[in-house]
């Protein structure tokens, strides 16, 4: 439609005024949830299906936060949208760049609370790491985020708020007459659901936030381009590729119950077995999609040969790569990275074995930024052991 096309008299008779608290967020709607919400707004129904692909490219694809700048829009449908929506993404209040160039953001939301999204450029690609929850219900032991309460569950709109921020940070919406993808690789071009909370137990909003991601008139990132951690929450797992499409990634850390369970205690109520199972049964696994198994190499802990060889036992059947990731220390940590020999000699009996087994480079440490290191100064309190048992019912 051309941008001066009249507008309907029943668009133009909508003249509710909402307060500024009561108009909508765009952004985390999906194109369902858009539609519904600009019906209700006044739009009429023949035109619903026109106006979200408008609003969607203009939002997701362009990057424009202000309705005025809809220019394919009139004028009249324009202010209608002002007087019901708003643009928002979550606020940065800081950003600290590292001096291997990995980015750290500290992101403000709705209630103040902050979470932490870290943006790691490599030569031919840029991968973002982003979070689902303000802090985590569990409380893996060498992790700094599972230290911190968890506050809340981020929404869809915060979620995909933060791919969002990190292009606008990047300076990565395409210009006029540009399509996705003409600038050369992306500075963005990877998303992983690595940062701080456990993406499984916030689902419905994940999954919304990396459709609109995935979406082919907006940000457009491919389903292979993003991967999901989870530390196994089993009876969420079958619905990441059901529903999303995404890769999955799986923080195994160790080779027995007795030692997972100190770990990764959520093994306590899914074990090593049940999991397994539940990888082997995964809908999407195949060899050209195969299932990440993250292990942090942990001085003395989960890091002799013998570990090794009983991880690559247990991973007969699945169609598995091993990524190992060096432990990163953070203040108080009860735990220290095994030495690079020891990481080298493990990574070697998993390759022989059949299966990539990348080491992963530590990125960002000098700013906290790196796996594991993240916890946002203003959520500095630390759980009790009851706190823990309570919340987790372990
Ligand atoms: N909650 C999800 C995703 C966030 S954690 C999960 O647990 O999978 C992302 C990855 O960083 C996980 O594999 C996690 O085990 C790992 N990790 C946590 N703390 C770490 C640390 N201090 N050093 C290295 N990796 C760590
Ligand atoms: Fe939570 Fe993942 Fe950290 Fe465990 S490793 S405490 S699940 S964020």
């Amino acid at each position: 439609m051309p941008a001066s096309a009249p507008i309907t008299q029943d668009v133009l008779t909508i003249r509710r005024d909402l307060p500024q608290g009561d108009r909508i967020n765009i952004v985390g709607l999906t194109r369902d949830g858009l539609r519904a919400a600009l019906i209700a707004a006044g739009t009429p129904d023949r035109q619903a299906k026109m106006r979200v692909n408008q609003v969607w490219q203009w939002v997701y694809h362009w990057g424009v936060r202000d309705f005025a700048a809809m220019t394919n829009l009139s004028k009249e449908y324009r202010a209608l949208l002002d007087r019901h929506f708003t643009i928002e993404v979550p606020e940065i209040v800081s950003k600290n760049v590292s001096a291997d160039g990995t980015r750290k953001y500290l992101v403000r939301i709705a209630g103040g609370h902050e979470v932490e999204v870290v943006h790691i450029p490599e030569t031919d690609r840029g991968t973002l790491c982003i979070s689902s929850q303000v802090g985590c219900t569990l409380t893996c032991s060498f992790c700094h985020t599972g230290t911190q309460k968890l506050v809340r569950n981020l929404t869809a709109g915060e979620i995909v708020g933060q791919v969002m921020l990190a292009r606008d940070d990047l300076d990565e919406w395409p210009q006029p007459g540009q399509g996705t993808g003409d600038n050369g690789p992306r500075l963005l071009s990877n998303i992983v659901l690595m940062g701080m909370g456990e993406p499984l137990y916030n689902f419905e909003a994940v999954r919304d936030a990396m459709k609109i991601a995935m979406d082919g008139e907006g940000i457009a990132l491919s389903r292979r381009r993003i991967t999901l951690s989870t530390s196994g929450v089993v009876p969420e797992i079958a619905r990441c590729a059901e529903e999303i499409g995404c890769q999955l990634a799986v923080s195994f850390h160790a080779t027995t119950d007795a030692v997972r369970d100190r770990l990764v205690p959520i093994n306590k109520k899914w074990n090593i077995a049940t999991l397994l199972e539940a990888l082997r049964t995964y809908p999407k696994a195949s060899n050209s999609e195969r299932i990440t198994f993250e292990y942090v190499m942990l001085k003395g802990v989960n890091d002799s040969d013998a570990d090794a060889r009983r991880l690559v036992g247990l991973l007969k059947g699945i169609p598995a790569k091993i990524n190992l990731i060096p432990f990163n220390e953070w203040p108080g940590a009860p735990y220290e990275r095994s030495d690079w020999t020891r990481i080298e000699a493990f990574a070697d009996i998993v390759y022989k074995a059949g299966y990539a087994s990348p080491i992963r480079t530590p990125r960002g440490e000098d700013i906290m930024a790196a796996c594991g290191q993240l916890k946002s100064a203003t959520e500095r309190a630390r759980k009790s052991r009851a706190q823990i048992e309570a919340e987790t019912g372990l």
